[in-house]
């Protein structure tokens, strides 16, 4: 593994409810919830249930688990309201592309924003 780990994953425990989070979606591929440490009025997190630690690390039997991400935010994005206003998707990569937890995942972020931390 080229990239640091750190593991017990915090988002390993939050798919196994071992740790608090505010579940936003949750089904057997995939869990959403609000990130700790929002930088706009909505910022959500997307990640799989089974431990990846970065696009890096995604095999080409991954592909449709990306889709299937995707869609489970834009799914939310309309659920919540904002799908039709904007949104940003966005995941950092590696330490030097801002990436801090590495268990993969999709920011959906929307709204005012209140941090300029990402992108
Ligand atoms: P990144 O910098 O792309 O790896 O993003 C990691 C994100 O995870 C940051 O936006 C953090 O605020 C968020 N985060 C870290 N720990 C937690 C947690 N326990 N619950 C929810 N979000 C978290
Ligand atoms: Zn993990």
């Amino acid at each position: 593994m080229s990239q640091p780990e750190n593991r017990p994953c915090i988002f390993c425990k939050i798919v196994a409810a071992e740790a608090p989070a505010k579940i936003v979606f949750r089904d057997e591929r995939v869990t959403a919830f609000h990130d700790l440490e929002p930088i706009a009025e909505h910022h959500i997190l997307i990640v799989p249930n089974r431990h990846i630690a970065s696009l890096n690390d995604l095999g080409p039997e991954d592909e449709p688990l990306i889709g299937y991400m995707v869609g489970v935010a834009r799914q939310i994005a309309a659920g919540q309201g904002f799908a039709d206003k904007g949104y940003r998707l966005i995941v950092n990569t590696g330490a030097g592309g801002g990436q801090t937890v590495f268990h993969l995942h999709l920011h959906l972020i929307a709204g005012k924003r209140s941090r300029f931390r990402i992108g």
